[in-house]
């Protein structure tokens, strides 16, 4: 049974899962699937970057053969929150429940367990982003997939992405393109366009690059959370080419090196908002989310859906950014 259920009241919804689908089990294991030399531990991927004579090739594993000196390895989830053979039960309000189709694969982000997202090389974050951007196109070509989420946890067992695809538009994402195509349609200006005029050069800001801006956001949910938005508009993260991806990398390497560094690796989920690449959606300006888990007065938000962080984003926004800026200059060289 895996089924999408929707609140009696709101909007809210819900996976109700099945735990006995997927590959693997924890307790069973003993050494890491996603490490290189464990392969046959996983089922065969469906996609791989190889480093082969200097560039770098794509290709996947056949049934009973897995490729060695892989780069990045796409594989099926092994959890999977969604399902291609879901139940096929409809239901109407308050206990509303549709069938929760869709595709589940994982990012094997490097072939080794000590990398993090904080730690792994330029070049290597910029064909992660290659590779998200391959998945995605894919996904939205199948049918059934109306949303491609794309997020990764800091602190999982290896570094890896996960990309999970959703038969409907999440609430989230929903509510941003909802402003966006409201704001746009009453004043001709995008609100996230709008927003990143506001907070560049501002006290929120971290980092600046040609294409790209990271800022800390004026009413952040979590402990210091950061946003990277590309600066000229653009709906969708496939539209991204290669020079801007270059840029995206650095940033990216630089701003989440920087962050483990000024904040003792506290565990933080990145998250991509993009619009859905399915014609009738509505459309939103795409950006990188970087959310810690320590999410302050968590009881008065279960109570009242409010927020409460003891430190201000501009205090974030000053430590991180100092710390982003000597980053970068080490990345780039110039330290
Ligand atoms: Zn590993
Ligand atoms: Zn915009
Ligand atoms: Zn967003």
């Amino acid at each position: 049974m895996v089924e999408i259920r929707k609140d009696y009241f709101t909007e809210s919804l819900c996976i109700v899962g099945d735990e006995s689908i997927g590959w693997g089990s924890e307790q069973e294991e003993t050494v890491c699937p996603y490490c290189a030399g464990n392969e046959h531990l996983t089922p065969p991927a469906e996609l791989i970057l190889l480093q082969s004579q200097g560039s770098l090739v794509k290709t996947c594993d056949s049934e009973d053969e897995r490729i060695k000196n892989w780069s990045i390895r796409v594989i099926p989830s092994r959890k999977p929150f969604v399902s291609t053979s879901p139940t096929q039960r409809y239901n109407d309000a308050p206990l509303y429940s549709e069938p929760a189709f869709g595709y589940h694969y994982e990012i094997v982000a490097t072939p080794s367990h000590s990398e993090t997202l904080s730690t792994i090389s330029v070049e290597q974050w910029s064909n992660i982003l290659r590779v998200i951007q391959d998945r995605m196109k894919w996904l939205y070509g199948k049918k059934g997939v109306t949303y491609v989420s794309v997020y990764a946890e800091h602190k999982c067992e290896h570094a890896r992405f996960n990309v999970v695809t959703l038969p409907k538009l999440p609430p989230i994402i929903e509510q941003e393109a909802t402003t966006f195509q409201k704001t746009y349609h009453e004043t001709a200006v995008c609100p996230m366009c709008n927003v990143v005029s506001i907070e560049t050069g501002g006290p929120r800001q971290i980092l600046l690059s040609e294409h790209y801006i990271v800022f800390s956001p004026w009413a952040p949910s979590t402990l210091h959370e950061f946003w990277i938005f590309p600066r000229k508009h653009q709906t969708s993260f496939l539209k991204v080419g290669q020079k801007e991806l270059n840029d995206l990398s650095l940033v990216m390497r630089a701003v989440l090196g920087a962050f483990d560094k000024t904040f003792n690796s506290i565990p933080y989920t990145l998250v991509l908002h993009s619009s859905s690449e399915k014609k009738v959606s509505k459309q939103l300006h795409w950006h990188f989310e970087v959310h810690t888990n320590i999410s302050l007065g968590n009881s008065l938000h279960v109570g009242t859906g409010l927020y409460f962080n003891s430190i201000s984003p501009e205090q974030t926004a000053s430590k991180l950014g100092s710390a982003a800026r000597r980053e970068l200059a080490t990345l780039v060289g110039v330290a």
